[in-house]
């Protein structure tokens, strides 16, 4: 069985070494039918720095991704003569789009995009969940607050799926061990289902999970079936890989899971049109 790859990173982003032909040589070696590379861009950091007058929070910290924006169509529109049979996906992983509504919408028409997965990595005032300490912090607050912003990025047409929604676990439960009743958050997490799948979106199964230590893909079976039981149709496996070694890496579990929770088939995309792979 083929499967597509909707979620992959080079080196233009922050947290990646990999070059694009290693990636794409992964690509073929895992005999995929579909590929997408979706380097991050971060709209709370579009502008340079100056813009901002700050100085960088961390490592990972860049400005000015409206430059890595045009490096990667750049990157993305080389790829695609490389790939030969397998079909090349242009994507973004969209982060923070709720810091610009109005340029997130613009930046989803650039004709050169097939794909945009929104993502939230960080909300307004705090650090990336990555890189918060879960002691010190009010978990509950933090989560509600995750999800009631996802509902408002859900509204806006900056995406084609919802990026991994339920990140901060990979975190919180993964790293941190604390035990969250997501049950809490169900109301909030179905009204983004029900919002993605009115504006004909859809969201991601991504499978880095896996490979973590969380163990289990984001979202996993239980709002997967939610999502399903909401009417939801759309929906692509990513494995978020971030070197050559991780791409596909989950693909074949997480259309399993997909299949056994009632999907049929997974989306790709070319130009923002869904199209789908039978599993
Ligand atoms: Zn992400
Ligand atoms: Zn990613």
């Amino acid at each position: 069985m083929q499967y597509a790859d909707c979620h992959t990173h080079t080196n233009l982003s922050p947290d990646s070494d990999a070059g694009i032909s290693d990636m794409i040589a992964a690509a073929k070696r895992a005999d995929l039918a579909a590929y997408a590379v979706t380097d991050h861009i971060e709209l709370c950091r579009w502008y340079p720095q100056g813009y901002y007058k700050a100085r960088p929070r961390n490592d990972e910290d860049f400005f000015n991704y409206a430059d890595r924006f045009e490096r990667s169509m750049q990157q993305n529109l080389i790829a695609r003569q490389q790939t030969g049979e397998l079909t090349f996906i242009s994507g973004i992983e969209l982060g923070e789009p709720d810091a610009d509504f109005a340029l997130a919408e613009r930046i989803y028409t650039d004709k050169r995009l097939d794909f945009v997965i929104a993502s939230l990595h960080e909300l307004q005032g705090k650090l990336d969940f990555y890189f918060l300490n879960y002691a010190d912090e009010d978990v509950d607050t933090l989560l509600e607050r995750y999800f009631s912003t996802l509902l408002e990025i859900a509204a806006h047409n900056c995406y084609d799926v919802l990026g991994h929604i339920t990140y901060p676990l990979r975190y919180v439960e993964g790293d941190a061990g604390i035990a969250v009743d997501i049950s809490k958050y169900c109301g909030c997490i179905a009204e983004i289902f029900r919002t993605v799948i009115r504006s004909g979106k859809g969201i991601e199964l991504n499978t880095s999970g896996f490979r973590q230590k969380y163990g289990k893909p984001f979202p996993d079976a239980e709002l997967l079936r939610l999502y399903k039981d909401l009417g939801g149709k759309i929906l692509t496996l990513g494995s978020d890989a971030h070197r050559p070694e991780d791409v596909a890496g989950g693909i074949a579990e997480g259309a399993a899971l997909a299949k056994a929770v009632g999907f049929d088939r997974i989306g790709c995309y070319q130009h923002h049109d869904p199209y789908y792979i039978t599993i």
